[in-house]
């Protein structure tokens, strides 16, 4: 937590703050939005690694699958 200078009022409120305590004027726009984009490529790197994830998982689950199916066709065969 840090304080800033109030925009309308210049008085020290803390950058939490949705909007200043002392005049009212709405902060959340000009003290977070450099946070959201990061929040967001943080997101969308999560949902990349979740899909590469899931498709390692899904080829993986494929293969063990095949082999098994394999495996059945293989011993039938004796
Ligand atoms: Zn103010």
């Amino acid at each position: 937590m840090a304080l800033i200078k109030c925009k309308e009022c210049g008085k020290e409120i803390s950058d939490l703050a949705a909007s200043c305590p002392h005049c009212g004027a709405p902060l959340k726009a000009a003290a977070t939005s450099p946070q959201p984009n990061y929040q967001q490529q943080v997101v969308d790197q999560q949902k990349a690694q979740q899909k590469s994830m899931m498709k390692t998982m899904l080829f993986s689950s494929l293969i063990s699958a095949g082999i098994s199916f394999l495996t059945r066709l293989f011993y039938r065969r004796f």
